[in-house]
């Protein structure tokens, strides 16, 4: 009696367990993932987030905000329009001209950032798109 309580209360662990390593058998949520963080990163050496960082450099040599115009030691570029998840447009929304980008400062950036995240929280509970 006592081995098969054993082996049951294993079984339900592994079962517990299983969806966190389940492997998936064609394109998983994994290997979106994985795409869209290699695409993002040919982005990060493009043309044109590299004329947006030139441009957030000062005469004296330092970066600037183009935000707050504050004198920052890093710059963080970004999307004015939001970029969003892997579709058919998602090359062409990353890949945007240089005018379209702007250098912030890590606290616009990341005021930004939680905007967006916010706005595209409440879409989804109201069903908007
Ligand atoms: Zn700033």
């Amino acid at each position: 009696m006592k081995n098969t309580k054993k082996v049951k209360k294993a079984e339900n662990l592994k079962a517990q367990k299983a969806p966190k390593t389940e492997k998936v058998d064609g394109l998983g949520k994994k290997d979106i993932l994985k795409i869209r963080s290699a695409i993002r990163q040919v982005w990060h050496r493009s043309h044109p987030r590299k004329l947006c960082v030139q441009r957030a450099v000062g005469k004296n040599g330092f970066l600037f905000c183009e935000k707050c115009t504050k004198r920052v030691p890093k710059i963080y570029v970004d999307h004015k329009q939001k970029v969003g998840d892997i579709d058919g447009g998602f090359i062409h929304r990353l890949f945007c001209p240089s005018t379209e980008l702007q250098a912030l400062c890590k606290k616009c950036h990341d005021a930004k950032t939680k905007q967006e995240r916010q706005d595209a929280a409440w879409e989804k509970v109201l069903g908007v798109e």
